[in-house]
């Protein structure tokens, strides 16, 4: 795999436009899966990505889902998806989007920053989401001074150190299962009596001597001394108790909001906002095909990710080929209409 993804990377900084007939929105697993597909298909389809493709993968410190791999670092399963869609050839442009419309014709434009501009009849949109905030006085405070939403990129700042982690699912638990490996203790806050997180995760984490979790209780306040986060101000939710635990590290794990504000046409979403399918990822707008986690679904891992890219690429090309053919009915037609006007 010596095909090396930024090879073969374009920067758009212009006002051009560029047509094609697949638009892949995200490099995700879910984008890197549909870009291998799509230039497997010989299809011409370009992706466009924001920054370093991988996605949620470049804040995962260790994959062991993944079948047929039984452990691989996050970023290694990124550079290893990234090269492989490109060895397919397909066209991969740094671009960060930002506004995705319709025109009359049901053709699709894509901007992005810089000015430059991508058509086509069909897209894949796999934007993925962003880490919810928990809208707490001191959140955005002590944001990169003690709260962080990743445990990858920052929990070595807090070797030895108490670290909080807020959230009962399954990024709370496995991020607060690494973070063990640098923290003196990791105490998950979790707004119930039940984790939500797989049961697997879960034992690993309550295993480990250095966890332990404080049930039913909600954070109030993040604290610290102006310069640096040191604690969390917490109410029990049965009691109304009020405590403090203190924490040099605060990492917030409670979901994701899907990337949908880019989006200037409707498209029907469930309650939280992600984006409703139907098996073959077809969503209420033609031609927009939907995959990963910004679809609506019982649950999102690289596994489903992959799956659903597969599946939206070839419905996305049948879309396409319907499309060609009743084009070249409609042309049929008229250029009958013309031979029968000129025989008579
Ligand atoms: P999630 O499954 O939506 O869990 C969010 C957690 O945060 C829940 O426990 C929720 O509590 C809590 N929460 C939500 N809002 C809160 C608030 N305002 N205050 C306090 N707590 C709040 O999100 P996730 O863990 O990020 O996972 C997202 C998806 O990725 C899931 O489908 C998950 O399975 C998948 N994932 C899989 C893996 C893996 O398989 N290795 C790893 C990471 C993520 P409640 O439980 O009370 O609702």
């Amino acid at each position: 795999m010596a095909n090396d993804i930024r090879e073969t990377r374009v920067v758009a900084n212009d006002e051009s436009i560029h047509e094609h007939e697949l638009i892949i929105v995200g490099a995700g697993p879910a984008g890197l899966c549909a870009a291998l597909y799509a230039g497997r298909s010989e299809m011409d389809a370009v992706l466009l990505e924001a920054g370093f493709p991988g996605g949620q993968l470049l804040l995962t410190e260790l994959v062991d889902d993944y079948p047929g791999i039984e452990e691989v670092g996050g970023m290694e399963l990124a550079r290893q998806m990234a090269d492989h869609a490109a060895k397919f050839g397909v066209d991969v442009t740094r671009g960060h989007v930002e506004r995705v419309s319709r025109e009359a014709d049901g053709t699709f434009r894509v901007e992005v920053d810089g000015g430059g501009q991508y058509r086509a009849p069909a897209i894949v949109y796999t934007a993925g989401g962003t880490p919810k905030k928990l809208d707490v006085p001191g959140e955005m405070e002590y944001m990169g001074k003690g709260v962080s939403y990743c445990a990858i990129c920052d929990g070595a700042f807090f070797k030895g150190e108490e670290i909080a982690v807020i959230g009962g699912g399954d990024s709370a638990v496995e991020e607060g299962e690494f973070l063990t490996r640098y923290g003196s203790s990791v105490t998950l806050v979790h707004r119930r009596d039940e984790l939500r997180a797989q049961a697997v995760l879960q034992k690993r984490f309550l295993a480990n001597p250095k966890t332990g979790v404080v049930w039913d209780t909600v954070v109030d306040r993040i604290v610290g001394d102006g310069k640096q986060a040191t604690g969390l101000a917490l109410r029990d939710v049965n009691t109304g108790e009020r405590s403090e635990l203190p924490a040099t590290g605060v990492f917030i794990f409670i979901g994701f909001t899907p990337n949908v504000n880019v989006l200037d046409f409707h498209v029907d979403h469930d309650p939280g906002g992600y984006i409703v399918t139907d098996r073959d990822m077809r969503t209420s707008v033609p031609g927009f095909f939907v995959a990963g986690d910004v679809r609506s679904q019982l649950v999102r891992q690289i596994t489903t990710a992959v799956g659903d890219a597969t599946t939206a690429v070839f419905a996305a090309e049948k879309y396409l080929q319907d499309l060609h053919e009743r084009a070249e009915t409609a042309e049929d037609a008229v250029t009958r209409a013309a031979r029968e006007r000129q025989t008579v």
